[in-house]
């Protein structure tokens, strides 16, 4: 738990589903957070009891390329809980996707590679826990073991959770003197986790979210349990979207929307784009399950062409 008096509240930064979200100082650190108000007054006692489920796993989630969870708080009285976590200078993916849509300008490849690699990171870490040792993990693709412990599926990645911040990824091991490299992206950081599962029964959030899902995969638009291969499909959409600007399955309505999705059927990439990136894209927007591609196999894939391009 927060310590309110700790935080000097400053200016509203946008307003998500559940509230508005504003930017503050912890006093005792001087440091910039954000802070996110969700109003729980609406919410029965079990709802409650699973928000704070979700709040205890994402103070545990700690890694380089998720959204750092400090703390939460209660308003008691005005019924509304604050998280308090890492604030991330340069805006979200959404805008920066957008800006390049007014621009008529394609984002460069190694700019979505880059931003790929890193929510790969995170999403592995999610998936497969916090011993995630790479490579010689036994997997169960559809269900991943218990064994390994605090397994997380996002279950709303979309660009507008994904978050860019000032430092680049390099920066902690280079000296500080040392230029940016070239069409630096910075670091990304997925943020938003797990509160989908937390307030998604809940009456508020199904009358308030008018958000068309274009990210769902098939499977949970069939009302299938959502699986780590269900980020693994949204996150396909979103290196999509970096791409052609636009979502791979757009629709005019929920319907349109829900037949796309279940032909998985989506405009080829433009020219200017390599084969080995529309084919990892591929990869991702398999709608069958089974032929998905894991977050593990995703990132041997990028080792794999990032070694024979090093060896060319
Ligand atoms: P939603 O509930 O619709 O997903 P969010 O709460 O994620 O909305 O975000 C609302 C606004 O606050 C967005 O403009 C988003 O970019 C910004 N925002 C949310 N979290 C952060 C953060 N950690 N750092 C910087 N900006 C953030
Ligand atoms: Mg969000």
């Amino acid at each position: 738990m927060a310590d309110s008096q700790d935080y000097e509240v400053l200016e509203e930064i946008g307003r998500g589903s559940f509230g508005a979200v504003r930017r503050v100082v912890q006093r005792s650190t001087g440091t910039v957070m954000v802070r996110k108000e969700i109003k729980y007054g609406h919410m029965n006692v079990k709802e409650r009891q699973q928000l704070i489920a979700e709040c205890r796993i994402l103070a545990q989630l700690r890694h380089e390329h998720i959204v750092r969870f400090h703390s939460w708080d209660f308003d008691e009285r005005g019924q509304v809980l604050y998280l308090y976590m890492e604030y991330c200078s340069r805006g979200d993916l959404q805008a920066l996707i957008a800006k390049y849509r007014q621009e008529h300008k394609y984002m460069p490849e190694q700019t979505v590679w880059a931003v790929l690699a890193q929510l790969l990171e995170a999403l592995y870490r999610c998936h497969y826990g916090e011993d995630a040792v790479p490579l010689q993990t036994v997997y169960d693709r559809m269900s991943p073991p218990g064994k390994h412990g605090g397994i997380v599926i996002h279950r709303d990645l979309k660009p507008g959770n994904v978050f860019l911040t000032g430092e680049t990824s390099s920066s902690s091991s280079s000296p500080s003197s040392a230029p940016p490299p070239l069409l630096s992206i910075g670091t990304v950081k997925l943020g938003d986790f797990g509160l989908a599962k937390a307030l998604g029964s809940s009456h508020q959030f199904a009358t308030t979210y008018v958000g068309t899902p274009y990210y769902m995969s098939p499977e949970v638009l069939r009302d299938q349990p959502y699986s780590p291969l269900s980020d693994v499909w949204s996150l396909g959409c979103v290196v999509y979207e970096m791409c052609t600007l636009r979502p791979p399955f757009p629709a005019r309505n929920y319907g349109e929307l829900q037949h796309r999705i279940q032909q998985g059927n989506y405009a080829p990439l433009p020219d200017y784009y390599s084969q080995g990136l529309a084919q990892i894209i591929a990869s991702m927007l398999k709608t069958d399950l089974k032929q998905r591609a894991s977050t593990f196999e995703l990132l041997q894939d990028i080792q794999v062409r990032t070694s024979r391009k090093a060896l060319q």
